[in-house]
């Protein structure tokens, strides 16, 4: 349960993968757009050393260039605004589970 201050919570991240906590020492940071160095406002995800390992060996495609594309048109505010974009941009490129998904998101072009 979160909220209750232990001595290690500080330390404390989840990996994004398999949900485990682990220390943040034992983990590994992932940046989406595979750019450690730009530390601007955002926050890191964390894998552990598995989950990692397994990543560096899985093609990701296009992804890396979809999320940066969707930071870019997102403008970086807000998660909600981020997750958005980013279904929408999935939408765009890849269609969605129904035809005809359509929304007035005051979308321009
Ligand atoms: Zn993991």
């Amino acid at each position: 349960m979160w909220g209750s201050r232990r001595d290690r919570d500080r330390s404390s991240v989840i990996c994004i993968a398999c949900g485990e906590s682990l220390p943040r020492d034992d983990a590994r940071e992932y940046d989406k757009e595979g750019d450690r160095w730009s530390r601007r406002d955002k926050e890191f995800e964390y894998l552990c050393k598995e989950c990692y390992r397994e990543l560096s060996h899985q093609p990701r495609g296009d992804l890396e260039e979809l999320l940066t594309d969707v930071e870019a048109s997102a403008g970086g505010d807000t998660q909600e605004a981020y997750v958005a974009a980013y279904q929408t941009e999935v939408l765009k490129r890849y269609g969605g589970p129904e035809a005809d998904t359509e929304d007035a998101d005051g979308h321009r072009d």
